[in-house]
């Protein structure tokens, strides 16, 4: 018996701590690892540590405190114990939330939390001047409806392998003047709703999956060094400044854009893919294509049309001609008007301008195809001219489809029809050879005059496109 009164007059194992503990760890009511703690001596605790704070100055510091209640409502402890401080600066640090913890509806001056762990932190309705968030492990962080003129995201220490991880942030519907987020491990981060009015900086760190939608961004803001493993999703943001945009070294083969202009967006050093034969370049367009069930965190955002993804290759091919890298442009190109072309009804996707332009020249991209399909083309025609006849120097050359020249000693005589072919295809009249006056050679004549300047003309754009680069 006597060492239980021993225990019980003890001072709390937790290092700064002068209440007496009460728990068989040696720890007192707020310090104890037990989540089955006394409710009442826990809330008069918490605002001991308030009245404490705010006569010391003006701010509450909870240390190292373990929470047992699920979704301790801990601004409400502001409010129960009848202090007034104003502004209050809340600093929580090394404190566990197994069951999670709440702050809500009141006005901060600074919130900062850092080195915690737990199940959640919920920020909801809050005013704040500086909100800041560093080396927490959560499995879920969510900060909505609030007003803050500086929101940090970070690490204090050198970024490794063994980061402190938040497997889910939520930012929902809130206002900030800055935002900036800094090496963090967050497994799936979802922003949406959300205003930035002066700059927002997101660099670095490690990730699963970036969501930010329906976001407006106005002064600087600058993604950099990111590189998701599943997805990296800017959907649907308004930027006011898009000039001040950039999005710097990212690994950009998972990434969406449906939605935002892009247009005068700075890209610079990213990675983009470029996979198969129709050359996908961003996520949307897998989408688009795909039509495949998406993971719950895309939510409706994999309803993309071919016309919106085709949009937003628009807006890329317009962005990186104007800053002369046209090696990237002309990937971007190609996704557009293939888009275009799946997006026609099935018959005219083989049978439209796009399929037309696609086949004779990759879009205006492939100088080899283009020249391989004058050079097919010309093989033909010179057999038609076999069939349909010619005449050189008054001998008349006409085959017969069962006798058309097997054999190497009717070279000359291929060779003719290949010089009169060629001699139409470059609109230059011949006199020797010479078609046989007949309906059949007025059709041939009249489809290489036709076909022969446009084939050309496709082959001299994807030299110069090629040039260009
Ligand atoms: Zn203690």
């Amino acid at each position: 018996m006597e060492s239980g009164s021993h225990i019980d007059a003890e001072i709390c194992g937790y290092q700064g701590c002068s209440r007496t503990s009460s728990a068989q760890d040696g720890h007192c009511v707020l310090h104890s690892d037990d989540t089955d703690k006394d409710p009442v001596a826990f809330r008069r605790a918490i605002s001991e540590v308030i009245r404490a704070g705010v006569q010391q100055g003006d701010a509450a510091v909870f240390s190292g405190v373990v929470f047992p209640e699920d979704s301790f409502d801990l601004l409400a402890a502001f409010d129960r114990c009848g202090v007034s401080c104003d502004p209050r600066n809340l600093e929580i640090k090394e404190c566990k939330f197994p069951q999670g913890i709440l702050l809500r509806g009141s006005g901060l001056s600074e919130l900062h939390i850092h080195g915690c762990s737990g199940s959640e932190i919920k920020i909801e309705q809050i005013n704040a001047r500086q909100i800041k968030l560093a080396s927490n492990e959560l499995d879920r962080l969510q900060i909505s409806q609030c007003r803050v003129e500086y929101l940090f995201f970070g690490a204090y220490e050198a970024f490794n392998a063994n980061h402190p991880q938040i497997r889910n942030v939520f930012m929902l519907h809130c206002e900030c003047h800055r935002f900036q987020m800094s090496h963090t491990h967050i497994e799936k981060l979802h922003v949406a709703g959300c205003s930035v009015a002066a700059g927002t900086h997101i660099n670095g760190g490690r990730h699963r999956a970036i969501l930010i939608r329906d976001t407006s961004f106005s002064g600087p803001t600058h993604f950099e060094e990111l590189a998701p493993n599943d997805y990296f999703v800017i959907a649907r943001c308004p930027i006011r400044e898009p000039r001040l945009f950039s999005i710097v070294r990212c690994d950009l083969s998972k990434a969406g854009f449906n939605g935002t202009d892009l247009t005068d967006v700075h890209f610079s050093a990213n990675n983009w893919r470029r996979t198969g034969s129709t050359r996908v370049c961003i996520l949307d367009h897998q989408l688009a294509i795909d039509k495949k069930p998406l993971p719950e965190f895309l939510g409706p955002y994999g309803d993309i049309s071919l016309n919106e993804c085709a949009e937003t290759y628009r807006q890329l091919k317009t962005n990186f001609e104007n800053r002369s890298n046209y090696i990237d442009a002309g990937a971007f190109h190609f996704c557009d008007l293939e888009l275009r072309r799946l997006s026609l009804p099935r018959p005219w996707r083989w049978f439209s301008i796009y399929s037309f332009y696609r086949l004779l020249s990759g879009y205006g991209e492939q100088p080899v195809r283009a020249t391989a399909v004058f050079a097919v083309a010309l093989c033909i025609l010179a057999g038609l001219h076999l069939l349909a006849g010619f005449s050189v120097g008054g001998n008349v050359v006409d085959y017969t489809l069962s006798e058309l020249p097997r054999h190497t000693s009717h070279w000359r005589e291929i060779l003719q029809a290949a010089q009169l072919a060629f001699s139409h295809l470059t609109l230059r009249s011949s006199t020797s050879p010479e078609a046989l006056a007949t309906p059949v050679n007025t059709a041939l004549w009249m489809f290489e005059t036709i076909f022969g300047p446009l084939q050309l003309g496709l082959i001299a754009l994807t030299i110069k496109r090629r040039v260009r680069r």
